[in-house]
């Protein structure tokens, strides 16, 4: 594995900057930049990238759809949100379509933000292109033929030309697939959901999203534990703060960034990437939530250190 691509990384549904929102950018960037004055287009481009995310860019809307890019000519992605939109234009600009492409996808689960993305794929609508569909439901192929069935969508199933297969996996076996070692293991999620680890060329990347990790139960804690242990990235979903995850919002499936640090510190994991960002969160609450959770992890320090970041729409990690 060379490099994680994040085309997605909001939880629940798609969000937008508004013209309000680039407009507070562009007040806060101009004030930083009274009394300044810039000699070329590089100084100018050195300036703004100093102004941090929250002013300068943004963590973006699009629901979750992760590349993971292997090294090898076939596509690896987690999950279809509408970053997969974004990914395919970007696949079909590169090789066109006269020229057939293998996409493995891993799914954490069928809920809408996670399967939105399918039907604006264009690769799967060109024929000689192979996508397999892996997860650990059973009903997998019916709820990607449902998204496209009439009264929800212009385009059947059917119409789609690409070689579509959907490939059941179980959690407790281990598949080499695109040339990495692939395990999965069953989440707390309604509707249940599905972690990924992937190994190869020795790095350990996982996926853990949609998921409630509550610390109540020992055993349980260990098995994740075991599952994240020693892995370079967990893309964690850290969707709400810790008051809401053990207050009003326990038990609706999601976790908190301060559990994904103690997950990670025991499981000795050296980065935890936040992911399935809540859509209420603007720019600024992110940074404040990435910021907090790497000062937590400053303050309960263990054995390795662990570098806490929070994934936007573009960011790329090097493995
Ligand atoms: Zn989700
Ligand atoms: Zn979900």
């Amino acid at each position: 594995m060379k490099r994680i691509r994040f085309w997605g990384t909001r939880g629940s549904l798609p969000v937008a900057l508004t013209a309000s929102g680039v407009r507070d950018k562009l007040i806060r960037a101009l004030r930083a930049a009274s009394g300044r004055s810039f000699t070329s287009d590089e100084d100018l481009s050195t300036f703004v990238d100093s102004l941090g995310l929250p002013v300068a860019g943004t963590y973006g809307g699009h629901t979750s759809c992760v590349e993971i890019e292997t090294g090898g000519p076939e596509y690896v992605l987690c999950d279809l949100g509408t970053g997969l939109r974004p990914f395919g234009q970007k696949a079909m600009a590169r090789h066109g379509p006269a020229s057939p492409q293998t996409y493995h996808i891993f799914m954490s689960h069928v809920h809408w933000d996670h399967i939105m993305g399918f039907p604006f794929f264009t690769p799967a609508y060109i024929p000689g292109n192979r996508i397999f569909i892996y997860g650990g439901h059973a009903i997998l192929d019916e709820a990607f033929r449902r998204q496209q069935a009439p009264p929800s969508f212009p385009v059947d199933f059917s119409v789609l030309h690409a070689d579509i297969d959907f490939v059941r996996l179980q959690p407790g076996h281990s598949y080499d697939i695109a040339g990495m070692r692939v395990d999965l293991m069953l989440q707390r999620h309604s509707g249940e959901s599905y972690g990924y680890r992937f190994t190869s060329g020795g790095h350990t990347v996982i996926y853990t999203t949609d998921s409630e990790h509550t610390l109540d139960d020992l055993e349980e804690t260990g098995t994740y534990v075991d599952f994240f242990r020693n892995a370079d990235i967990v893309i964690f979903d850290a969707m709400y703060s810790l008051a809401d995850a053990i207050s009003v919002k326990a038990d609706w499936g999601h976790s908190s960034n301060i559990v994904g640090v103690e997950l990670c510190q025991m499981a000795g994991a050296r980065q935890l990437c936040l992911f399935h960002h809540e859509p209420i969160h603007g720019d600024d609450a992110l940074a404040r939530i990435q910021a907090q959770t790497q000062r937590y992890e400053e303050i309960t320090p263990t054995g390795t250190q662990l570098i806490a970041t929070a994934a936007y729409d573009g960011m790329e990690i090097e493995l």
